[in-house]
């Protein structure tokens, strides 16, 4: 362990790093926040989506957990108090484009414009709640033009260091090995709770989040982590 101290230190200049990528123009993407702190952020895409959102919230309401939901704004339009619930909930809104566009087919611009679009209909839903200024773009795509775009718009890209490939439906003892053997602290776990039958999604954290407990991990939302890690 003689290298601790070197590791803890550059774990502390990342979790800055990260933490100024929230709140500045020029801002890398955030894919996993390196900090000593056993805290993961779970997040989800695609959703709100009946019946799994429900039941993923109820999980988490079990387990005092905390999670970040990457919405789409035509999935809100149909279950609008599902949003209302993820919020009621303490949940953290992130932003998934009203449509989920394909960068490489509609360009940068009009993917932040997408974006901005959503923002602005979601505070029609939920016009108490403190939206974040989270950005994950559809299938994680990312170029430099994108990013520059992002920024400006003062919108931060997240992305995820722990890929559950849940929207496969590679099976539920699939999708818990993932997690189990990726996770580390600071990590940001991707999973979906729209898009299609999430029911392998719901099994799998019913077990995921007992065993993130059991190895003393806390889950939180994403911009807790950054925030956590930064201290
Ligand atoms: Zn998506």
């Amino acid at each position: 362990m003689r290298r601790r101290p070197a590791v803890a230190a550059a774990a502390a200049a990342c979790a800055v790093a990260a933490l100024a990528a929230l709140g500045r123009a020029s801002a890398p993407a955030v894919s996993r926040v390196p900090t000593t702190s056993r805290m993961v952020a779970l997040t989800f895409d695609d959703g709100p989506a009946a019946p799994y959102t429900a039941q993923i919230l109820s999980l988490l309401a079990r387990y005092h957990d905390a999670a970040t939901f990457f919405v789409v704004g035509r999935e809100v339009k149909q279950f609008p108090e599902l949003l209302r619930q993820e919020v009621r909930d303490g949940m953290e809104v992130g932003l998934h484009g009203m449509t989920h566009l394909n960068l490489h087919t509609v360009g940068a611009s009009n993917i932040v414009r997408d974006a901005q679009r959503e923002r602005q209909y979601l505070s029609t839903v939920v016009p108490a709640a403190s939206l974040s200024r989270l950005y994950r773009t559809p299938y994680g795509m990312k170029n430099p033009r994108l990013e520059r775009e992002l920024a400006a718009a003062h919108l931060t890209l997240v992305l995820w260091d722990v890929d559950t490939r849940d929207w496969a439906r590679p099976g539920v003892a699939y999708i818990v090995r993932q997690v189990e053997h990726l996770t580390k602290p600071g990590s940001i776990v991707l999973f979906h709770d729209g898009g299609g039958n999430r029911s392998q999604t719901v099994a799998a954290l019913a077990i995921l989040l007992p065993w993130l407990k059991r190895q003393g991990y806390q889950a939180v939302t994403v911009q807790t982590l950054v925030q956590a890690a930064s201290g």
